[in-house]
């Protein structure tokens, strides 16, 4: 006789997908370079999928996830499932047409790509019009499931939801106005009724469907788009049980409405949206329902406080019908192994929790009685909030001062060029850096080494006419782990890698103390470069707010706290590197927007704090410094005027790759400073026309006066080959001397 089977407790959500040791980007930059075939990749995959669901199957999930491995985006492998594939795109195989949406052709740029919700991951963006014909295009879900089964193991695959697909979605160029992709429901439902079907034919017995937009401030249609959704889907005559799984917050009002619908469970991310504990009228919705107990955090690397996990799954277990501990989010945004990270100091390990650690903890909270009487408080964790006191911002002279003091200091031409910072990073530099971390090669031979990469750069940017040059990077493997490195406070990883697009990953810095700058950073090498040449050279450095999101902060400080710690180290950075004769210096702030609650409430305060620590750490600059700031990838458009109260002389903003939408908005005709929106996409191998570069440059004109409009890429250039480089800015170059002669 078989045990009965007792439905499964635990379970996560979705799982890291780059691979353990990124085998996965390894896989994918060798199939675009050709040094692999299409086979090659998929074997990869199939690889790391059976990784995946062994170890989770092992570490003790009865139903592991599937579905949550994705070449490029899970976003786009939506739109691919669905056709939502714009004709442009099409033509080749589908891996072609995949990866064309991803990264462009030689003539066909590729689709636009922005942050997922306020993570460091970025999604490509579906184009969606009335046309859009709608079928079930693909099988991957289908073929995970099968995949799974044949190594034994029971799968629930998971989808992206119909409502965030659509929500997410911009409208295809050329619809009416007044079409929102959202318009098309009622089709995508229709697809997604028939991919269930066929899921359940394989023999899912749950399929998760996510939606993290619930946690978002939802309009009415959207709410009413919910509970048609849900309502419809519930009603398909041939399904798996469905859950839908809300993360990255609270779902507020989409709570109810969705629990109004025949889904029979629900995911709730309890750590960042906790205040769903605390809401009667939330808990009361719950009933009948069996609730995804999100309490092991997906979006920080510590280790979870068993008694606020336990006392947040007795409230639930009070009101839902069945309760099964879970991860809040999936855990694509944490590093898979803490054991890996042998190099770290033993204290620090053992407060760590990546992937594998989450995974052995909410098999263990399932498997913990639920101790102590109900009705014991919740002990509160308080929302990262700013502490009373924050240091004072500081503040320089009204721009127009300083814009005066610059001009006569620095004698630019109107339209000024300038790159954002970083030049290719080549295997050259990479080897080094590795050598000089195993030792073979000596501090003194690597310092050799960049500076010799310094002096490259420089001559080639003289050579091809830049206004403002930069060192290009050659020291940083990474625009914030290089400070970690340099600040007390952090610690590093050696394989915490994290997926940020497609193949690319970042590994975040742990901050786990108070941060403090032991010694100038970045001076030496921008004192080598200002000895190279007459033209200005930029010091580089990244903003407090950046510095913070692209690392794990620590979790008994207030954000605003650490953030305001960081600001203070730049700000001594900034005073030494206008010590050593450096006039321009810029302070990349990328993140700024990606931080931004993702509910209306909330978010002043946020810009109010993180534009303070800005101004924190560049006010001390003297007048005719002057201080540039960067932005990119973020709807930037959306808080320009905080980018403005950032009150950086110039600011540089991805636009190209958006189409310009920042420069279409009302908001760019109230920036009051200079302002440079990218020329060109730099996220793609292909070479810009000199007629795009002047189309840009001519909507940068349209909206701004001339004397505040800078030339420059999207951003950094450290992913591209020297070759695209060089062709790309003559072109830029070129453009900007025939329209400053027009002016
Ligand atoms: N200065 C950095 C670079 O050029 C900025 C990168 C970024 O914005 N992400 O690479
Ligand atoms: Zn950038």
């Amino acid at each position: 006789m078989t045990a009965e089977r007792t439905p499964p407790a635990a379970t996560i959500l979705g799982y890291p997908r780059i691979g353990p040791r990124r085998e996965l980007k390894h896989a994918l930059e060798a199939y675009w370079a050709g040094r692999a075939t299409a086979d090659d990749l998929h074997r990869t995959g199939r690889r790391l999928r059976e990784q995946t669901w062994r170890r989770l199957a092992a570490l003790g999930l009865a139903t592991p996830p599937s579905n949550t491995f994705s070449l490029y985006d899970h976003v786009l492998d939506t739109a691919a499932l669905l056709d939502a594939v714009p004709d442009r795109f099409r033509g080749g195989t589908a891996l072609d047409t995949y990866f064309a949406m991803a990264r462009g052709t030689g003539t066909v740029p590729p689709l636009r790509m922005t942050k997922w919700f306020d993570t460091n991951y970025h999604y490509i963006v579906p184009e969606i019009g009335p046309d859009t014909a709608f079928r079930l295009a693909g099988d991957k879900p289908l073929a995970e499931v099968r995949e799974a089964r044949r190594i034994g193991v029971a799968t629930r695959p998971v989808l992206l939801g119909p409502v965030t697909f659509l929500l997410l979605a911009q409208a295809a160029p050329g619809a009416p106005a007044g079409f929102a992709p959202l318009d098309r429901l009622g089709d995508v439902v229709a697809v997604y009724r028939e991919l269930l079907a066929a899921l359940a034919a394989e023999g899912a017995g749950q399929v998760q469907l996510d939606e993290p937009a619930l946690v978002t401030d939802l309009t009415p249609a959207a709410l009413t788009a919910v509970e048609t959704c849900y309502s419809r889907l519930g009603r398909s005559p041939s399904r798996p049980e469905l859950l839908v799984a809300t993360y990255f917050g609270h779902p507020g009002a989409a709570l109810p409405v969705l629990a109004g619908t025949p889904v029979e469970a629900i995911g709730l991310d309890l750590v960042r949206g906790a205040q769903t504990l605390a809401d009667p009228a939330a808990l009361a919705a719950l009933a009948g329902k069996t609730v995804v107990a999100g309490v092991v955090s997906g979006r920080d690397v510590w280790r979870t406080d068993r008694d606020r996990a336990l006392a947040a799954l007795r409230t639930v277990r009070e009101h839902a019908a069945q309760v099964v501990v879970g991860t809040s989010c999936p855990l694509l945004h944490v590093p898979y192994d803490a054991e890996a990270e042998t190099g770290l100091d033993p204290a620090l390990r053992r407060r760590l929790a990546f992937a594998e650690q989450k995974v052995a903890e909410v098999v263990e909270l399932a498997g913990l009685p639920a101790r102590s009487a109900p009705g014991t408080p919740l002990p509160a964790a308080p929302p990262p909030a700013a502490p009373a006191t924050l240091p004072e911002p500081g503040s320089r002279a009204p721009y127009q001062v300083r814009a005066a003091a610059q001009a006569a200091h620095l004698r630019l031409p109107d339209l000024p060029t300038t790159t954002i910072g970083s030049f290719p990073q080549t295997g050259d530099l990479r080897a080094a850096r590795a050598a000089l971390a195993a030792g073979r090669l000596t501090a003194a031979e690597y310092e050799e080494r960049v500076r010799a990469k310094i002096e490259h750069v420089v001559r080639l940017q003289e050579r091809l006419g830049l206004d403002v040059l930069v060192h290009g990077e050659p020291e940083r493997n990474d625009m914030v782990q290089y400070f970690a490195e340099h600040l007390d406070g952090f610690a590093v990883t050696r394989h915490g890698w994290v997926q940020s697009y497609g193949s690319r990953c970042t590994r975040p810095p742990i901050i786990h103390g108070d941060v403090r700058r032991p010694a100038p950073i970045t001076v030496r090498w921008a004192r080598h470069a200002r000895s190279l040449t007459e033209r200005p050279v930029k010091g580089m450095l990244t903003g407090p707010v950046t510095i913070v999101a692209w690392s794990f902060p620590r979790p008994d400080l207030p954000l605003a706290q650490v953030v305001f710690q960081v600001a203070e180290a730049v700000r001594a950075e900034v005073a030494d590197l206008e010590a050593a004769g450096v006039s321009v210096i810029q302070v990349d702030e990328p993140a700024l927007r990606e931080l931004l609650p993702l509910r209306r409430a909330g978010q002043d305060e946020y810009l109010a704090w993180a534009v303070a620590a800005y101004r924190r750490a560049t006010s001390g600059a003297a007048d005719r410094t002057q201080i540039h700031t960067h932005l990119c990838y973020s709807d930037a458009e959306q808080i320009l005027a905080a980018v403005d109260a950032l009150d950086a002389d110039v600011t540089s903003v991805e636009s190209a790759r958006s189409d310009g939408r920042i420069l279409a908005g009302p908001a760019v005709r109230g920036f009051a400073r200079g302002l440079g929106p990218g020329v060109y996409d730099i996220h793609s191998p292909r070479v810009p026309t000199g007629a795009e570069i002047e189309k840009s440059l001519r909507a940068a004109l349209d909206a701004l006066p001339a004397a505040r409009v800078w030339v420059n890429p999207d951003c950094g250039l450290k992913t591209r080959a020297y070759a695209e480089v060089e062709a790309a800015l003559t072109t830029m170059v070129a453009v900007a001397r025939r329209l400053r002669a027009e002016a």
